[in-house]
């Protein structure tokens, strides 16, 4: 089993709601386990123009090799509807591959530690609020990382039991955020 992390992002359609039904579908496969899941945040887009940007960073645990991940990943994507006009178009669904176990990988299809998680927020700061003590293979600290994007407006969004002021229940997951 390798531990791998995936960034998934959205800023199109009712981005929130893919980005759950998202994190369902990849924790519906019986090829991997998800072991955690970020807050959600929203985010400014990066190099691109349209709204902004729901993500969210999840932990998981797969037998899979990493090239058939990213197969799943973008299957996952094509389901939500991701197409892909031109580089950095608004999209309905995004899932990236951040880290998969120590690997460190540079094909022309696929790079991994994802290249440009150092560099945004989005990626950083669920990561960190996973696991703080995180390490980028080859890089060092995730966190130390993090002063250099503190530029880049994020927010995290509340559960929506939070702005209610009330308690979740043990065993069920937050059930909406806050609008
Ligand atoms: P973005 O780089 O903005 O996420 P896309 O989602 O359209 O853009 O991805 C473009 C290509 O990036 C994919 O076809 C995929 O082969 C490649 N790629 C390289 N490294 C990775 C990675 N670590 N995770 C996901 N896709 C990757
Ligand atoms: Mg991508």
């Amino acid at each position: 089993m390798t531990v791998a992390w995936l960034g998934i992002g959205a800023n199109l359609g009712d981005a929130r709601q893919t980005l759950k039904d998202a994190v369902v579908c990849l924790a519906q496969q019986h090829t991997l386990t998800v072991v955690a899941k970020s807050s959600l945040y929203r985010t400014a887009p990066i190099d691109a123009g349209g709204d902004d940007y729901y993500n969210c960073v999840v932990k998981l645990e797969t037998g899979l090799d990493v090239h058939a991940l990213l197969g799943l990943c973008q299957r996952v994507e094509h389901h939500f509807g991701r197409e892909r006009p031109f580089c950095n178009a608004p999209r309905t669904l995004d899932i990236d591959i951040l880290l998969y176990g120590d690997a460190i990988i540079e094909e022309p299809e696929l790079v991994v530690p994802h290249p440009r998680m150092r560099v945004r927020a989005f990626a950083l700061v669920p990561l960190v609020e996973i696991d703080p003590e995180l390490v980028i293979p080859g890089h060092g600290p995730a966190s130390a990382f993090l002063a250099a994007v503190a530029d880049q407006r994020i927010e995290k969004v509340k559960p929506l039991c939070q702005c209610l002021g009330i308690a979740p229940a043990p065993d069920m997951p937050d059930s909406g955020n806050c609008r």
